[in-house]
């Protein structure tokens, strides 16, 4: 298997050379040059599998030039029993008769992007070794909070790796803080920048391209990588998690194989759900795939009207890891659907960067309509929705996966369908536990209270044990004190590298 850029300036390289590079020197991102396909036969041989053994067989079709035995390592050391705390990995909860909860957040920092970043390490060091590179590679993160923890988590003590996560002082919540400061590894490093994440993100992105700085980096022996959605070895391994759900769905009796299901993904950088298009594309019986927004509804807006416009207010909700007006994964889905046409792709992007706005054609509209259906939950809806749900089923649920709980219904009110429906829950209940409690208890029951008493009150009060992640958060000591201002970010990288 192959991969190319969407951009189209770029001979084809291996998986391991995409995997390294992250982001393609053309701008583009790195796209597989044809999709595998697995008949209902080979689905159907999943559901006797556990987790691991699904990521394998799924994994291997994409990383050919990795061998079967790496490929188990990575897998056993990413999804193992220490790191994840339930031993499905990635369990899925019936909650009635047409909807289950695909639980994407067991994993040891409580949010869904473990389920990639947990593995992504693992793949970087092989590729490394496998393009004869002998350099350490440095990942820089910019965080707007479960990224750079997840990252920081995957990556520590990974050797032949240093990671440096910059996040925005003002931009995260004291439990996604206290989880970045307290971090332990040798090869770690957090600081925090003055501003939002917008600036610690152009910060980042300015380090990554500054030419003497790289100069510097290679006469070190460093070089750097990208953890950020938009690498490969990101994506694929989220492919794995709608196939194992499927898998379970068959082994329950809930659907036989070759039924149809919806998927509703709370979106983001659009990574999650493109991971979904992937699946159905390879050919997992998937009837719509449901895209939610917050009020960043940047998405909605495009899916529905062929307009992308991200100029727009930015608005600060209770599910922040959706508060994105640049999808960049939408770049990956534009390009399958207009059969890999660069040209049209480059155009697009430029309007994208140079107007903030552009319109995709009717064709192509069209074929997105037909995978997708878009919506979004305001900020008292989402609240209300966590209330109901807990209301109805005694069953708990974050921000995020509350958001796609809310379009999902709005998606069966204008729509009648019945199909059954998976729901992808992206973070724990305790990880964004303020507003959580603020739904389920009321506003006076939290009021002068911290988001670490929080966790106490919300564990009372629903018979829930509080993740290991986020267990004592508060009494670990902070290892991490540094801060500076935008325009430092490189200077502080320069000292952290000793370069
Ligand atoms: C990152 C994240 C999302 C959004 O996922 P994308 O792949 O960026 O669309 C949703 N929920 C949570 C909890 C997240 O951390």
């Amino acid at each position: 298997m192959y991969y190319k850029s969407t951009r189209g300036g770029l001979n084809s390289i291996s998986s391991a050379e995409a995997i390294k590079m992250g982001i393609a020197p053309d701008g583009g991102l790195f796209v597989p040059e044809r999709l595998v396909k697995f008949s209902l036969d080979q689905i159907n041989s999943l559901v006797e599998l556990d987790y691991r053994e699904r990521a394998v067989y799924i994994l291997k079709e994409y990383l050919t030039d990795y061998s079967y035995d790496e490929i188990v390592e990575c897998v056993n050391n990413a999804y193992s029993s220490d790191k994840f705390e339930n031993p499905e990995i990635a369990p899925v909860i019936k909650l009635n008769e047409n909807v289950s909860i695909l639980e994407l957040w067991h994993g040891p920092t409580c949010a869904f992007k473990d389920m990639a970043l947990q593995i992504l390490p693992w793949f970087l060091i092989k590729a490394v070794r496998k393009t004869n590179d002998d350099s350490e590679i440095v990942i820089l993160v910019a965080t707007s909070g479960d990224t750079g923890k997840a990252a920081l988590e995957g990556f520590k003590d990974v050797g032949g790796t240093k990671i440096i996560v910059f996040y925005p002082q003002d931009g995260v919540s004291e439990v996604q803080k206290m989880q970045m400061v307290t971090q332990e590894g040798g090869n770690v490093f957090v600081v925090g920048v003055e501003g939002n994440f917008d600036d610690a993100q152009s910060g980042v992105k300015a380090i990554f391209t500054n030419k003497s700085l790289i100069e510097k980096m290679e006469k070190s022996n460093y070089k750097f990588s990208s953890a950020n959605s938009i690498n490969w070895g990101r994506l694929v391994p989220q492919i794995v998690y709608y196939f194992s759900s499927y898998a379970d769905l068959v082994k329950e009796g809930e659907i036989k194989t070759g039924d149809k299901v919806n998927f509703v993904v709370p979106t983001g950088n659009f990574g999650n759900i493109l991971a979904a298009y992937y699946a159905k594309e390879m050919g997992l019986p998937v009837n719509k795939l449901i895209c939610a927004s917050n009020e960043n509804n940047v998405l909605t807006e495009f899916i529905n009207t062929r307009v992308y416009n991200k100029n727009r207010k930015f608005v600060k909700t209770i599910s922040p890891s959706m508060d994105i007006l640049i999808s960049s994964n939408l770049e990956r889905l534009l390009y399958e659907l207009t059969g890999h046409d660069s040209d049209v792709l480059n155009k697009w992007m430029k309007e994208l960067a140079d107007e903030g706005v552009y319109s995709i054609d009717i064709a192509t509209g069209r074929k997105i309509t037909e995978l997708f259906w878009a919506g979004y939950s305001n900020e008292e809806e989402t609240l209300k929705t966590i209330e109901c749900i807990y209301d109805e089923y005694k069953y708990v649920v974050d921000p995020h996966t509350a958001v796609a709980i809310d379009v999902y219904d709005k998606y069966v009110i204008s729509t009648g369908d019945i199909t059954k429906t998976v729901i992808a829950s992206t973070a724990s209940p305790f990880k964004f536990n303020e507003s959580v409690a603020k739904a389920i208890l009321g506003e006076d029951k939290i009021r002068g209270k911290s988001e670490f008493e929080l966790l106490k009150v919300l564990s009372d009060e629903c018979s829930l044990k509080i993740p290991k992640g986020l267990r004592d958060l508060d009494k670990k000591t902070t290892l991490h004190n540094n801060f500076c201002s935008k325009s430092a970010m490189m200077a502080e990288v320069e000292k952290i590298l000793k370069i």
